[in-house]
């Protein structure tokens, strides 16, 4: 394809407005780059669009307007075009939302803003003392790179006036310099932590991999503190060696301090950042400088992966089982998947890093699709914790507490020794459910169907589905009694609430994602945590997140049997990783862990699996399931959630697609539905859902999409389509 047009050349556009195809521009002044980001008017404004390839000249050319200006910017390169391209067919979404995707940093096209910056200056220092000769310390230690005057004073530990005074003398000099500026250098031959035998052999393999000119996926499965970061942070470091850019996804980025600190220790710098808690100049700079190369190492959420990178020669997806990594609003697609697709178009690595995989990468490395790396021991001292059931149905517990006397014996004496314990409920708020006692009446959502929760501590009940909150009431809102609303469950502040009172003299602390106003206080806590500063821990998944509490030896799951209720296909795999993976904060330092786990089914073969350890012997159990019922990973699943304000129109439509299903079974999948979604109202919407299953090779999105071209959607309904669906609600 042509590469370069000349000024007033016909070319197609891709903007990020909402038209499903791409307009004809001419080419701008000066001309410009295929890929090259360009301002064009539209209407009578300007947005943003990319040159796509030469014009098609479909439409009346002289109607045709002038592109206004190349942007500031690298253009898009061939490889991340091939990539928007495959993961928009993957998960039938228009290219002009995937364009959004990738251009997710504001003002791209403004020219390049100016700071302040010192760097070394000409004159020599006469009088030198010990605050100047840090800053030049400094400036030596960094490679003679520019600072802002807090930046310099800052790492040199000096006030601002003593870098002035080194400017004013000439010892330094004062420049401006363009804002979005390249990352500071990491330097990959800082020694590592020296390796253990099995460590440095996964490592070798790794590397090895990295070394070839191809494109392969890892997965390196190590039980819980194996060692699987400081494993993965050596491939980084290859990576970075090899002049390539790096990307480590990790869920719950925002929160994960320790994993920064651990990458300043092991290259000397921190990375970029990348997630929705960085301000919109860093998002801007990080965009930019994955374009020009001025960024080695993006530690990021799932997004992370539509930069425009100049070379990516790695991702790492770390807890790559981790069900965040589902985008569950907007387009539909899993970071671990797309993570593979990027890598496998740039010609990259994957290392696809977990204690508990998800059966989709634990088959693909069975079959030999990936290449796979164990950690079988954890590092130093640390055992894993020993797991043990406690059978709820021989507990005679009041039905308003839920910690049994065997746990509560091992946490006190956990406060003997100082040693920590953590309560795992992985349910917010006070209550799950309201009750009146005089009619009966569950508090529900007005506009949904779901139960409002109580949330005791911001002193409202809330609705999880959409987020709409209420103060309490005194009174039932159905029958008007008074004083009769009772709370009915526990989630973990109530849970918290009997801590305390078991414990009166244990400083207990919740960690629950909306307990905290920001994330840096939520961070913050996690710190604090880690140092010991909590006895008893009470918190959800959140904590089952890659954090490392050193005096954490005793884990007490709450309620095991919680995920294994419901229909979903994944209702078994996660329960297990999930209580695997809480069970494994136990015990990572010297002292040995302990892990209880609450359940009214002990004998149920989840619980078994999880007690015994035998995650082989799970894996292939659950596999064995799944192929026979031929669902993924064996099969193919997508979800059509159709909505509507009126529940008759939802039902109209998805009964219609139901009946007109030839391209579908052309393809030989079965259509199911429609049925009322599990949630069957969110947001005073009514909610269908349609089930379509194929076998794994059947071209399904292929299928989906000519399906789907029969209808004209009216303007009430939405309809959205889910591949590899995650959760059924
Ligand atoms: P995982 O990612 O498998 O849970 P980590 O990489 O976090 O495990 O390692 C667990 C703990 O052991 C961390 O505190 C880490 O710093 C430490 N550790 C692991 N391997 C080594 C090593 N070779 N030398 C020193 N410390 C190590
Ligand atoms: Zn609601």
């Amino acid at each position: 394809m042509k590469d370069f047009f000349n000024h007033g050349d016909l070319i197609s556009v891709l903007t990020t407005q909402p038209i499903d195809r791409c307009l004809d521009y001419k080419a701008p002044e000066g001309g410009c780059f295929l890929g090259a980001f360009l301002e064009v008017p539209f209407g009578p404004r300007k947005i943003l669009g990319v040159v796509w390839g030469p014009g098609k000249g479909d439409y009346d050319i002289s109607k045709i307007r002038l592109a206004l200006r190349v942007l500031d910017a690298a253009p898009m390169r061939a490889e991340l075009k091939s990539f928007l391209q495959k993961a928009g067919d993957y998960t039938l979404t228009s290219m002009t939302t995937m364009l959004r995707l990738a251009t997710r940093a504001p003002s791209l096209g403004d020219p390049p803003s100016m700071r302040r910056v010192y760097r070394r200056g000409t004159k020599p220092v006469v009088q030198m003392t010990k605050a100047r000769a840090k800053v030049f310390d400094v400036i030596s230690d960094y490679g003679d790179s520019p600072f802002t005057l807090k930046e310099l004073s800052d790492l040199a530990g000096v006030s601002s006036s003593v870098v002035i005074g080194l400017k004013k003398i000439g010892a330094l000099l004062e420049e401006q310099t363009p804002r979005d500026h390249p990352f500071a250098t990491l330097d990959p031959s800082l020694p590592g932590k020296p390796l253990t035998q099995a460590q440095s052999t996964a490592c070798d393999t790794i590397l090895e991999l990295l070394r070839k000119d191809r494109f392969s996926t890892t997965l390196l499965r190590g039980i819980t503190g194996s060692g699987k970061t400081e494993v993965y942070l050596e491939a980084v470091a290859e990576c970075i060696r090899q002049g390539q850019q790096a990307l480590v996804l990790l869920p719950e980025i925002a929160l994960t301090a320790e994993f920064l600190k651990r990458v300043q220790v092991r290259f000397g710098t921190l990375p970029a950042e990348w997630h929705s808690g960085v301000t919109m100049t860093v998002r801007r700079r990080i965009w930019k400088m994955a374009g020009q190369g001025g960024v080695q190492l993006i530690v990021g959420a799932r997004s992370a992966l539509f930069l425009p990178f100049r070379s990516l020669g790695l991702i790492v997806v770390d807890e790559e089982h981790d069900q965040s990594y589902k985008q569950e609003e907007g387009v539909l697609y899993h970071a671990r998947d797309m993570a593979v697709l990027r890598a496998s178009v740039a010609g990259a690595k994957v290392v696809l890093a977990s204690a508990t995989p998800s059966l989709e990468s634990w088959s693909n490395a069975q079959s030999g699709k990936y290449h796979k790396v164990e950690l079988r021991e954890r590092f130093g001292e640390a055992t894993l914790p020993e797991l043990r059931a406690i059978d709820m149905r021989e507990q005679e517990l009041p039905s308003t507490r839920w910690i049994s006397e065997p746990l509560r014996t091992q946490i006190t004496k956990r406060i003997a020794t100082s040693e920590q314990s953590l309560l795992f409920l992985n349910r917010r708020g006070y209550a799950p459910i309201t009750l009146c006692r005089a009619c009966g009446d569950q508090l529900g959502c007005s506009d949904c169907d779901a139960r409002l929760v109580e949330h005791r501590f911001q002193k409202r009940l809330i609705c999880h589905q959409c987020g709409a909150s209420h103060p309490i009431p005194q009174t039932c809102p159905s029958c008007g009694a008074e004083d009769r609303l009772a709370a009915i469950g526990p989630g973990v502040e109530r849970l918290a609430e009997e801590a305390t009172a078991l414990f009166p003299d244990a400083r207990v602390v919740t960690l629950s994602s909306d307990m905290f106003g920001s994330t840096r206080a939520l961070k913050q806590e996690i710190e604090h945590i880690a140092q010991g500063d909590a006895d008893i821990i009470v918190g959800t998944q959140l904590v089952a997140k890659g954090h490392n509490f050193p005096h954490l030896t005793l884990v007490g799951v709450i309620d095991t049997d919680i995920g294994l209720q419901g229909s979903d296909l994944r209702a078994a795999e996660r329960t297990f990783q999930l209580v695997r993976q809480v069970a494994g904060r136990a015990g990572r330092a010297e002292k040995p862990g302990l892990a209880l786990l609450q359940t009214h089914q002990p004998e149920h073969s989840v619980i078994r699996a999880i007690l015994s350890g035998d995650e082989v012997g799970f894996w292939n159990a659950e596999a064995d399931a799944r192929e026979v019922a031929a669902v993924p990973p064996f099969g193919r699943l997508a979800g059509i959630i159709i909505s509507a304000s009126d529940a008759e129109v939802a039902f109209d439509l998805g009964t219609y697609l139901a009946r007109q299903k030839v391209a579908l079974q052309s393809i030989g999948a079965q259509v199911y539905g429609p049925a009322p979604a599990p949630i069957a109202r969110v947001r005073g919407r009514f909610r269908v859902r349609l089930l379509i299953k194929a076998a794994k090779t059947a071209p399904l999105q292929k299928a989906i999409s000519e399906w789907l071209r029969q209808v004209k959607l009216p303007n009430d309904i939405r309809l959205s389509v889910d591949i590899d669906p995650q959760t059924f609600l």
